[in-house]
């Protein structure tokens, strides 16, 4: 990983931006940029992935059978979907996406936190039930207790489920 340290941060102006970059080859997907921007003084932070090879619109489901399938790898770019109707959540692309490379357990672990801010943010009494029940569920499928399906959906192409589980589809843009 390359790193320049004391850039211009482009949202509050000090020189205390660090940029990072590098690629990585990840198995059956190819050689991968990635890249961070962190504020030290205002905690603006973004990651990106992309893909060194250009690739279609694509969607991937997988079907999680057990807690083995919580190590299989997934590539998120910050323009990708991913829904979990197990759950009945979903991540839609926005200005603070990030793109990052990670496992299914590190997948479910970012629903988690989602989940944990809407607990800790509300002051009703069916939301933090929902939020608790839900937790419980997460930590059931991390167990591999509970099989889920999540799809990954990206425009970009530039996203991935890397197993042979995993069923990839064109996406139509
Ligand atoms: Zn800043």
């Amino acid at each position: 990983m390359d790193k320049l340290e004391n850039q211009p941060c482009p949202f509050c102006r000090n020189k205390t931006l660090t940029l990072t970059e590098g690629e990585i080859e990840i198995p059956y997907f190819g050689k991968t940029f990635v890249f961070g921007m962190n504020c030290s003084s205002c905690k603006y932070n973004k990651s990106d992935v992309e893909a060194a090879e250009q690739k279609d619109p694509c969607r991937y489901t997988l079907e999680t059978s057990g807690e083995e399938d919580m190590k299989i790898r997934v590539v998120k770019s910050s323009e990708a979907s991913i829904k979990i109707p197990t759950l009945k959540m979903e991540v839609k692309p926005g200005p603070d996406s990030e793109g990052y490379v990670s496992n299914i357990e590190g997948v479910l672990d970012r629903f988690k936190k989602i989940i944990e801010e809407q607990r800790d943010l509300s002051e009703e009494e069916d939301v933090k039930k929902n939020a608790k029940n839900l937790l419980k569920k997460l930590w059931k499928i991390k167990l591999g207790d509970i099989p889920i399906k999540i799809v990954i959906e990206d425009p970009s192409g530039n996203s991935a489920i890397i197993s042979q589980k995993a069923k990839m589809e064109k996406l139509k843009v």
